[in-house]
């Protein structure tokens, strides 16, 4: 049966439109316009929503790990990303099918109905049973998930000179140095777990699970590695996803090996198109901006990632007005540790505007284009038309508590459209996200799951935990300080 979704204020393109309603039927919208004129249409429709409500579309999160707790919850304090990095082999671990299904549960808090996965892998040759119990987890907290497997080939726990570096440690430290930086899965292997998950899982016409390719990240792939992936997504019009130019020390490596920027490298071996999505960019060189925008590829940008690890502020600003599509992600690492999308967005959008009496370089409708088609255009490609209150486009929506955004600031008119958007997304929290529906099911319902009881997975979670368990791996976290502090004075 269809059914009308109706509120005060729907946005659309990230811009407020009063008496706005949308027509749902087989998890998608079929017409959209008056509330009146699709109830005389529709007589017999359900309805939903109403006058204390926002609609908008569902967010996408653009890059994300499903590792349901956050690192520092499991015992990785923040640090500079190149040791935080190496602290996460000591974490314990959390079967794939919880942690999917409890960090969809959580998104779907936020409104998300979507996710790209960059999948963490417990073992590197355990990937082709983790990844099937990661998508059951998502599917059951109702989420679509653009599901990218990582793979690399070197590198893993220093970016080169590994030689200098493992000289630097203490004897009782090489030889576990040497077993933690292996990585037991080839090329060979991966790529036939991509083709089979791509065979049973990549759903092209509902876009439930898209099966993506991630080398993951561009000092940690050869040239080969590289090309391959992106060889593998063209040819079955999928994409890629990369982590790129997160840390200072990443440029340095790039101008080390090749003498020239990494974006530089990547287009000389082919590697640039509108089919990837780079994860971070906070050190992306000026002179390529214009060409990471003739090429079309997306950016993930996950600030408060960026912000905790001490990453840095990526040049947000010049990439809008440079044309380049960039989608948020939180990237399990956000500020307040909670997976609060909305203020995700918010940040997003206030730390994109540069200080001056110049126009606002992003306004809030930017910014929430940027969580909402954007970002699901970069993780799901613009064909599978998400994130977009468009008829004919699958309906993902949110429905946002008004009163409670509003608090009691009340004047009856107040705000008028033009100033609905920021004045929303000023004041927008998780707590507000009401009900989302997912291709026409209503998932949440007056702020709680309809199928799953989050506080009981959250139980089964702590029951698994073993934090014994999890600390194997070498404490390398000075002598990897020291090893960089190196690249530093070359830098200098
Ligand atoms: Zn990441």
């Amino acid at each position: 049966m269809p059914q009308i979704v109706g509120a005060r204020y729907t946005l659309i393109g990230g811009e407020a439109v009063l008496d706005h309603a949308l027509c749902i039927d087989s998890g998608r919208i079929i017409t959209a316009g008056k509330f009146a004129d699709l109830l005389s249409r529709y007589p017999d429709a359900e309805l939903a929503g109403g006058d204390s409500f926002i609609l908008s579309s569902a967010f996408t999160n653009a890059h994300d790990h499903g590792r349901a707790l956050g690192t520092l919850t499991l015992g990785a304090a923040d640090d500079f990303l190149e040791i935080w990095l190496a602290r996460l082999g000591r974490l314990p671990q959390i079967p794939p099918y919880l942690a999917a299904l409890y960090s969809g549960l959580e998104l779907l808090r936020s409104g998300v109905t979507g996710v790209a996965h960059s999948h963490n892998p417990g073992s590197w040759a355990g990937m082709p049973a983790e990844i099937p119990e990661a998508i059951r987890g998502y599917r059951d907290a109702g989420l679509r998930v653009a599901m990218h497997p990582p793979i690399i080939d070197q590198n893993m726990l220093v970016y080169a000179e590994r030689e200098r570096f493992l000289a630097s440690l203490p004897p009782e430290l090489r030889a576990q140095f040497d077993a933690a930086d292996r990585i037991d899965l080839s090329a060979e292997a991966y790529f036939d777990m991509l083709d089979d998950l791509y065979a049973a899982f990549h759903d092209s016409s509902e876009h439930r699970v898209h099966i993506q390719v991630s080398p993951a990240g561009g000092q940690w792939c050869s040239d080969a590695l590289i090309q391959r992936a992106c060889d593998w997504a063209r040819r079955r019009d999928s994409r890629v996803q990369m982590h790129l130019l997160e840390t200072r020390y990443q440029r340095h490596y790039a101008r080390k090996t090749w003498g020239k920027g990494f974006l530089r490298h990547l287009e000389d071996i082919g590697a640039l198109g509108e089919w990837l999505t780079l994860a971070h960019m906070v050190w992306v060189e000026e002179e390529d901006i214009d060409l990471l925008a003739e090429r079309g590829v997306g950016v993930a940008h996950n600030l408060s990632s960026n912000l905790r690890l001490r990453s840095g502020l990526a040049p947000v600003a010049r990439m809008v007005a440079a044309g380049i599509p960039i989608g948020i992600g939180l990237d399990g690492q956000s500020l307040d540790d909670d997976q609060d999308f909305l203020r995700e967005m918010r940040l997003a959008w206030t730390l994109a505007n540069r200080s001056g009496l110049a126009a606002a370089d992003l306004s809030a409708s930017d910014a929430w284009r940027m969580g909402t088609q954007i970002a699901a255009d970069i993780s799901f490609g613009a064909g599978a038309r998400l994130g977009r209150l468009e008829v004919g486009a699958p309906a993902d929506l949110v429905l946002l508590d008004w009163e409670g955004i509003r608090g009691k600031w009340a004047p009856p008119d107040f705000p008028p459209p033009e100033l609905l958007p920021e004045f929303l997304l000023r004041r927008v929290k998780r707590e507000h996200v009401r009900q989302v529906m997912v291709a026409g099911e209503w998932l949440l319902r007056d702020g709680a799951h309809v199928k799953v009881d989050i506080d009981e997975v959250e139980r089964e979670i702590y029951a698994r935990l073993d934090f014994a368990a999890g600390r194997a791996s070498p404490d390398l976290a000075a002598y990897l300080r020291e090893f960089y502090r190196g690249w530093d004075e070359e830098d200098r």
